[in-house]
């Protein structure tokens, strides 16, 4: 007798079942996939026990008839392939027939279905793979699927199960990535009898998508404009990223409609929204790639959830790239709101006012320079300053000068350098908050966060083109080098001179810093010196591509961050109006180079409300 044996379907099924079906989520899914492919415009979810005691899922999609009941519990039984379909159509789609025998295999499953044209329905029970039952019933249009005691018959199964949180919270998900998918149908879910979610049929991705997120507006549209050739096309809405992104408002990404779990996708996002996520902050939202479906196999897993690209590093790339070129419109649309200017059109570089120490100091104890850190607080009488006529201010809280209480003053329309179109100063709140006022709007920037965007976007910008201005120190100033840092700033001088240093070696420990970066000279020379070697120290070597490598790009961030005005610095208007107009000209501005907001508005009616005016 041979030694080799055929499995019996009823252990093929087990063993298909340990694959599909992992937890209750895992039912949920294959289920709602089911009833979505039948055509379902409603589909509603019963779970109780977590989904181990019951699992319903009800669809009005096109049901099933006497034969096809019995038909769909069988083994590799499916109505979405015909014998002579191609294979690679099978990997494409992933359907295999095998979801409801699994399921059936390891819980007691109920199918009641009726089909458009039948006036009864079929009732078909299967108790642990055997099929126990079936007759006519009565029952609506679509098909119910009830699946009871799940795991029942694999104890070892059921032990591995998380806290009913947790599964009740994939449960979600599974249903959450489904609608996103599925804008067009309602879908609800009850837990023990109660209402968890419910979301109505929808026109928009962008309906479902607040829905789903439960927010009221997207902070970036993502959209890769037409799709290029193969018709490769990425669209979706990203949440305004927060420090701890709620669990269920993580990235959603659907591949060609099928909703995956991706890291390379999950990788290129964050790529493409650098220096717009602070640390330790997720992207949020829902993504829909589609791709030629002969550029993917969906079926790597067998629950199909996660994928592999035939060209991965193209899809990488063409994320990448398609979320930056997102933010970058979203940087605009923010321009035009607050400073009304259309579009880049003209380009930033023209309109562009950089935020510079203004005249070269002699040493280091010169006169504060615009912006320096030691700057004291300005007089308000001095400067003329739009809206300030109206507006009546009251000194800051912790303001520099307590006594010092401003004046208003007549308005100049005529100040053409600071003419920010259409945004009025107000004032300075809490030493560290711009108000400003536009439209029906009141616009709040953190000076810090603002300038500190600024100050990096230029640094960026020059270091790109090989072109950072240097401040040659008229006092060369001696610093200490540690052994190690020594090291660091003789084999990367090339790097050094490009950030816009010029060091020489003094002798013993003692080296000669000749020239800084200008941006940044009003910082201590020592401090920003030893920084630099830090930071050079974990970045790899210049690239000639003029791209910023990371640990290059950090270092310019935390330059800047130095550089910039500090919160608490009081400043003058004609400070804070070269701060707006330095914004206005900056490619990015809306986010600090850490990913803290920069700017917030709030519309008049927001306020209205506040006083109960709305
Ligand atoms: P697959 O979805 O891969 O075809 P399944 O085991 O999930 O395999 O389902 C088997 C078949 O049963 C499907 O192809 C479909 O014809 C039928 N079926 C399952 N669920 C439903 C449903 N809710 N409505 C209509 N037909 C269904
Ligand atoms: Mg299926």
């Amino acid at each position: 007798m041979s030694k080799i044996r055929l499995l019996s379907d009823h252990l093929a099924n087990q063993i298909a079942a340990g694959e599909v079906v992992e937890r209750p989520a895992s039912v949920v899914k294959e289920l709602l996939e089911n009833s979505l492919d039948a055509g379902a415009t409603r589909v509603s979810v019963q779970v109780e026990g977590s989904g181990t005691r019951l699992v319903r899922v009800v669809d009005n999609g096109e049901g099933m008839d006497g034969d096809d009941v019995l038909l769909s519990i069988e083994r590799h039984a499916t109505s979405k392939l015909f014998e002579n379909s191609r294979l690679d159509a099978i990997a494409t789609l992933g359907f295999r027939g095998e979801a409801l025998p699994s399921i059936g295999s390891v819980s007691r499953l109920i199918l009641l279905s009726r089909p458009a044209d039948r006036e009864t329905g079929t009732r078909a029970e299967m108790r642990y793979g055997r099929l126990h039952g079936v007759h006519e019933a009565g029952c609506a249009q679509g098909t119910i699927v009830e699946v009871r005691n799940l795991f029942g018959n694999v104890p070892a199964r059921k032990k591995f199960l998380k806290t009913a949180r947790t599964e009740l919270f994939h449960i979600e998900e599974a249903i959450r990535n489904q609608s996103l998918a599925h804008v067009h149908t309602a879908f609800s879910l009850e837990v023990e009898g109660r209402s968890v979610l419910d979301l109505p049929a929808r026109k928009t991705l962008k309906e479902r998508f607040c829905d789903t997120f439960r927010c009221r507006d997207y902070w970036l549209q993502v959209e890769s404009g037409d799709p290029g050739e193969d018709g490769t096309r990425l669209h979706g809405f990203l949440q305004q990223p927060e420090p701890s992104a709620a669990r269920g408002n993580r990235l959603r990404i659907l591949v060609n409609g099928r909703p995956v779990q991706d890291r390379m996708i999950r990788h290129a996002v964050v790529e493409g929204l650098h220096s717009f996520l602070m640390k330790g902050q997720a992207p949020g939202g829902v993504l829909l790639l589609e791709i030629p479906p002969d550029q993917v196999d969906v079926n790597v897993h067998p629950a199909k959830q996660e994928i592999r690209f035939r060209h991965s590093q193209e899809v990488h790339r063409f994320i990448a790239g398609a979320v930056n070129e997102s933010v970058r419109r979203y940087q605009d649309s923010v321009r035009s709101d607050v400073f009304a200017v259309p579009d880049r059109s003209t380009g930033p570089e023209t309109i562009r006012q950089p935020v510079r120490p203004p005249a070269p100091r002699s040493e280091k104890s010169a006169g504060p320079s615009l912006f320096s850190p030691s700057r004291s607080a300005s007089s308000w009488e001095e400067v003329s300053c739009r809206g300030m006529q109206t507006a009546e201010r009251i000194p800051a809280v912790g303001s520099d000068q307590p006594g010092h209480s401003p004046r208003p003053l007549p308005a100049d329309p005529d100040e053409p350098a600071e003419d920010l179109t259409g945004l009025t100063l107000v004032g300075q709140l809490f030493n560290l908050y711009l108000l400003c006022e536009k439209g029906d709007q009141l616009v709040v920037v953190d000076q810090h966060a603002a300038h500190e965007r600024v100050i990096y976007e230029e640094l960026r910008r020059d270091y790109r083109q090989r072109n950072i201005p240097r401040q040659h120190l008229m006092f060369p100033v001696s610093v200490e080098l540690s052994s190690g840092q020594a090291a660091i700033a003789e084999s990367r001088s090339n790097d050094l001179a490009l950030l816009g240093f010029q060091v020489e070696h003094f002798g013993d420990a003692t080296w000669v810093v000749k020239s800084v970066p200008a941006l940044v000279s009003h910082v201590d020379t020592a401090e920003l010196l030893h920084e630099t070697l830090e930071g050079l120290r974990s970045a790899p070597a210049g690239d000639a591509r003029g791209v910023i490598a990371g640990g290059i790009d950090s270092l310019l961030a935390s330059m800047a961050c130095k550089a910039a005005v500090k919160a608490g610095n009081r400043l003058a208007p004609e400070e804070i109006l070269q701060l707006l107009a330095g914004m206005r000209g900056t490619g990015f501005f809306s986010h600090c180079p850490h990913g803290r907001p920069v700017i917030k508005t709030f519309a008049r009616r927001e306020i209205e409300q506040w006083f109960k005016r709305g």
